[in-house]
Order: structure tokens, then C-alpha cells, then sequence
């Protein structure tokens, strides 16, 4: 289905930028990864699915960097057709406790990369008249947790910001959307995990279920492959009509 098209994701090298990576790789998109750690992992991965792969590192609190990322992808691929906002990160504390230069991070990183890449994608998208912008917001674009200050604002940011990138390209071929995920079991994720056993002296089987039961009625991490899914659907012919939503797979979360 997306054969000769080229999807840039940030923060591919793991969790679920790699998930979502892979699912449209196996639709035939060629892919441009990004994300710090091992590279040479991810990148094999999505070869081993016979398209083109290509890596570029920049640092998405970097603005320059995201500027060459995207030089890269074009002067590499011809041009972006799929951008994937997806590089994140997590720091948890109380308002009062929070370290400003975590707050300026998690904005940085969660919210203002994703307006940095969509300003420099939109004209090759727009000019192609194609293209597909998918924001890997949260459910915590939609609803708030305590001690999660800047990424609940970041989330909720993300979320408005589809919109309005949305509203803009209404009448042409480009789409923006949001996904919201509940709980993924990805290193983001294993390391909140890990600070609750530490801190209760509970073992990671009893950590992750308490975890699971404060917040997700069903019970069940969503996995990288589901939302890889979700993703190929908002990429798909069916979806040129899907607009500016923040579609939450959260096993109930937003529900309650
Ligand atoms: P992860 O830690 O597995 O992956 C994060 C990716 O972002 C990695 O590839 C990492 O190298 C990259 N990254 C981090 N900082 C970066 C930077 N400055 N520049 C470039 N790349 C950077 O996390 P994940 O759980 O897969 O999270 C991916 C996205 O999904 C995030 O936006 C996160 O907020 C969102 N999300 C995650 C969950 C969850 O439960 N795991 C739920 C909802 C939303």
C-alpha cells in the first residue's frame, strides 16, 4: 500500500516509534529512523523487510538538528511523505519539585520537535498534494495524571496542535491525526515500573499489575504493533477523510 512513499519517524530506535516503523515498512514505505542507543538493530530490522532504510541522529530538543534531519531525509529519499512525531520522554514529580530544566526537556522534546518537523514537512507534502502527519500523543493528551506536569502539557499541546495542523491542510491531501496510547511496555514505561517496586518493595510482576490497575480498565498494555496498525489505517485510502481526531488505544483509560 505504501510503496514508494518514504516515513520519516522520530524516535525509531525503540519502543514504539520502532513499532510503528516496522508496520509501515511492511506496507512498503521506505523509512528514515531516528533516536539515540543501538541504531544498527533497528535499521537490520526494517531492512530485513526489503525496503530502504535510512538513519539520521539529530537531537529533537535541537532545532537545527531537526532542520538537518529533515535536509537528510530529502536530499536522501527525494521527501518526507509520512512524518511520525513520535520521540518522547517522561520525568515525574510533584509541580513544586520539578527540575525547570526537565520541564524545558519534556516541552522541547515531547511537543516543540513535533511543530519544528511539521513546519519544515508541510510544503513538499503540500506541493505533493499527499501526505500523512501522525502525532504519538497520550492519553495524557486527553486526560491528566499527577506529577506528570510537563507531559501532560506537552500531550495536550500536541493534541490542539493537530488540530490547527489539520484545519490548515483541510482541503488538500495531507492529513494530521493524533494517537493516544494508555500503557506500552517500553522503556519509558518499565522505568516508572521499576521506581514504584523500588520504592513499595514490590516485585516488577506486582509493580506492573498495580500499575495497570490504577488506570487501565482492561488490564493490558497496548503494544507497538497494535499501534503500528493504527498508524498503517491513518496512512491508508479509507483515512483520507480522518482529520484533526486524537484517537485514544488505552484499554478504557479515557472511558472511566
Ligand atoms: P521509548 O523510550 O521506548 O522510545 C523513545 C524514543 O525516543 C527512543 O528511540 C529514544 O532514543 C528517542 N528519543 C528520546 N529523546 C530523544 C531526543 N532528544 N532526540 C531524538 N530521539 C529521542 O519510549 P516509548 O514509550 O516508545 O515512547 C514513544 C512515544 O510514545 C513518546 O512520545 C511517548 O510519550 C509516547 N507514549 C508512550 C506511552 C507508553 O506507555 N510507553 C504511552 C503514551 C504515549
Amino acid at each position: 500500500m505504501l510503496k514508494g512513499k518514504t516515513a520519516l519517524v522520530t524516535g525509531s530506535t525503540s519502543g514504539i516509534g520502532l513499532g510503528i516503523a516496522l508496520a509501515l515498512a511492511r506496507q512498503g514505505a521506505n523509512i528514515v529512523l531516528n533516536g539515540f542507543g543501538d541504531t544498527e538493530g533497528p535499521k537490520a530490522e526494517v531492512a530485513r523487510l526489503g525496503v530502504r532504510v535510512g538513519y539520521h541522529g539529530a537531537d529533537m530538543s535541537k532545532p537545527a538538528e531537526i532542520e538537518a534531519m529533515m535536509q537528510y531525509a530529502a536530499a536522501q529519499f527525494g521527501r518526507v511523505d509520512i512524518l511520525i512525531n513520535n520521540a518522547g520522554i517522561q520525568h515525574v514529580a510533584k509541580v513544586e519539585d520539578f527540575p525547570p530544566e526537565r520541564w524545558d526537556a519534556v516541552i522541547a522534546i515531547n511537543l516543540s520537535s513535533a511543530f519544528h518537523a511539521t513546519r519544515l514537512a508541510l510544503p513538499a507534502m503540500k506541493a505533493a498534494n499527499w501526505g500523512r502527519i501522525i502525532n504519538v500523543a497520550s492519553v495524557h493528551g486527553l486526560v491528566a495524571s499527577a506529577e506528570k506536569v510537563a507531559y501532560v502539557a506537552a500531550k495536550h499541546g500536541i493534541v490542539g496542535m493537530t488540530k490547527v495542523v489539520a484545519l490548515e491542510t483541510a482541503t488538500t491531501g495531507v492529513t494530521c491525526n493524533a494517537i493516544c496510547p494508555g500503557w506500552v511496555l517500553t522503556p519509558l514505561v518499565q522505568k516508572q515500573v521499576d521506581a514504584k517496586a523500588a520504592a513499595n518493595g514490590w516485585t516488577n510482576e506486582e509493580a506492573t499489575r498495580r500499575l495497570l490497575g490504577e488506570k487501565e480498565p482492561s488490564m493490558q498494555f497496548t503494544t507497538p504493533e497494535e499501534l503500528g496498525e493504527l498508524a498503517v489505517f491513518f496512512c491508508s485510502a479509507a483515512a483520507n477523510n480522518v482529520r484533526g481526531v486524537a484517537w485514544n488505544m488505552d484499554g478504557g483509560w479515557a472511558a472511566q
